[in-house]
């Protein structure tokens, strides 16, 4: 691998999962006006991200990512933002309380528009076109002038993404998540549930704990009136990428400052390929997913060209193998990164490898096949000695009908009830409470 890193080296390498613009030079203009604009956070923000993930990498603390597959122009409203958020803190209240370990708190959130796919072309009745790649790059819509590839939609997406975190910091620090009054709230569909009861005695207990804090005067700190929340997205399409890439004045470092904390999807982490060779040059935590085709000797070359400082907070594998290759696939990756002495955060996404067609044809995936991806995967941690640190799951906090099974189960002739999601199926608030029981119990053994 050359070593020169410059912000477009990228350019030079092979790249996979990009749309074809039909006017590059309208494309060149939108790349400079973004590279223009403020940007989404700043470095500092990336740095503190990174202190947080080496907590999480030397077994201190938890990582909770999620949001939808992608966010969408036509679902975008302050409710939508605040449902999400809600149910992701109540996941880590959940998490905090009932396991006792810290929460970092990531929103796949505020960028998250670009997806890659499988084929590059859909066909529908005989009429063949480009696939749906995501908001940011063209319609979702079947027809001919939808999927043509607007460069436009970058300057939308980036637009959205700045009011989304905009109101994403204020909800973290403006009051609203005031730990006296997040385990009060309740999203109504889950009001009469089991889970319901489950959270309100959970909710009891840091009542009392909130009193007897305040009778021994330790009640002002800020950690109980606010929260940090970060951001992150799939760094698919680096020409939107690039344009954030903005020079630290205090370190000097290069940050990628369209997120937080970017990762590498499973079709585009080629060793030699321009995903890899964007990240690698910028500061702020990244991740890589890791399907059940990546061999050992390819994960440790990953890993060194990605983290070759061994920085714990560095770099995250987020795990996506599905329930039924995890025991097979993960144990040999999990002993080379300990053989060789690499610093890393392991995650799992239980969602990306356990996608199926239901008899009614829509793309679903079974609540009991997620959790027991996510049951394996901290059990083979436990057995190699390795810290299980995370979970990246795609969740919204609407009353969606996506995915099937669940304390109040779904069922696949329920699909179409709420099928509302632009990609893939997510869980709903139900489904993603009952898995933060789940995981608080097996942090808790
Ligand atoms: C995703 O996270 O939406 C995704 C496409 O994942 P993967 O790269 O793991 O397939
Ligand atoms: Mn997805």
């Amino acid at each position: 691998m050359n070593d020169a890193w410059s912000p477009d080296s990228w350019r030079h390498k092979p790249i996979q999962q990009q749309p074809e613009y039909p006017d590059a030079e309208h494309l060149k203009r939108v790349e400079q006006t973004l590279a223009g604009l403020p940007p989404l956070v700043f470095a500092g923000e990336a740095r503190e991200l990174k202190r947080q993930f080496a907590e999480v990498t030397q077994g201190r603390a938890f990582l909770l990512q999620g949001g939808d597959c992608a966010e969408s122009f036509a679902e975008f409203s302050a409710t939508k933002i605040r449902d999400t958020f809600k149910v992701l803190l109540q996941m880590a209240i959940v998490m905090t309380f009932a396991a006792g370990c810290p929460v970092v708190k990531v929103g796949r959130m505020a960028g998250q528009f670009a997806k890659p796919r499988s084929a590059g072309d859909e066909t529908v009745d005989g009429v063949t076109l480009p696939a749906y790649r995501g908001d940011i790059v063209n319609g979702i819509d079947f027809n001919g002038k939808s999927r043509i590839p607007d460069p436009e939609r970058l300057l939308q997406a980036y637009h959205q993404s700045t009011s989304s975190l905009n109101l994403l910091r204020a909800f973290a620090q403006g009051g609203f998540a005031d730990l006296h009054q997040v385990h009060q709230w309740n999203l109504d569909f889950i009001a009469n549930s089991l889970l319901a009861e489950k959270y309100h005695q959970l909710g009891a207990r840091i009542d009392e704990t909130l009193k007897f804090m305040r009778a021994c005067g330790l009640d002002g700190a800020p950690q109980l009136r606010e929260t940090s929340f970060f951001t992150a997205h799939e760094a698919l399409l680096l020409n939107y990428e690039q344009a954030f890439v903005r020079q630290d004045s205090l370190s000097g470092g290069w940050y990628d400052c369209s997120a937080h904390m970017l990762w590498i999807g499973d079709r585009t982490r080629q060793l030699d390929g321009a995903h890899v060779e964007f990240l690698r040059g910028v500061g702020n935590p990244i991740g890589v997913k890791v399907g059940p085709s990546m061999d050992t000797d390819e994960l440790i070359r990953l890993i060194d060209i990605l983290n070759p400082q061994n920085d714990p907070g560095r770099l995250n594998l987020i795990v996506r193998m599905g329930a039924d290759k995890v025991e097979a696939g993960l144990p040999r990756l999990v002993r080379a990164v300990q053989n060789e002495g690499r610093q890393v955060l392991w995650s799992s996404d239980p969602m990306h490898g356990n996608t199926m067609k239901a008899s009614s044809g829509y793309k679903t995936r079974d609540f009991e096949r997620i959790l027991a991806e996510v049951r394996q995967f901290f059990d083979v941690h436990r057995a190699e000695g390795s810290y299980p640190g995370g979970i990246h799951i795609e969740m919204t906090g609407q009353n969606v009908t996506e995915c099937i099974g669940g304390s109040r189960p779904i069922t696949e002739a329920g699909l179409c009830d709420r099928y509302h999601t632009h990609c893939d199926p997510r869980l709903n608030a139900d489904q993603s409470l009952e898995m933060a029981f789940m995981i608080a119990e097996t942090l808790k053994q």
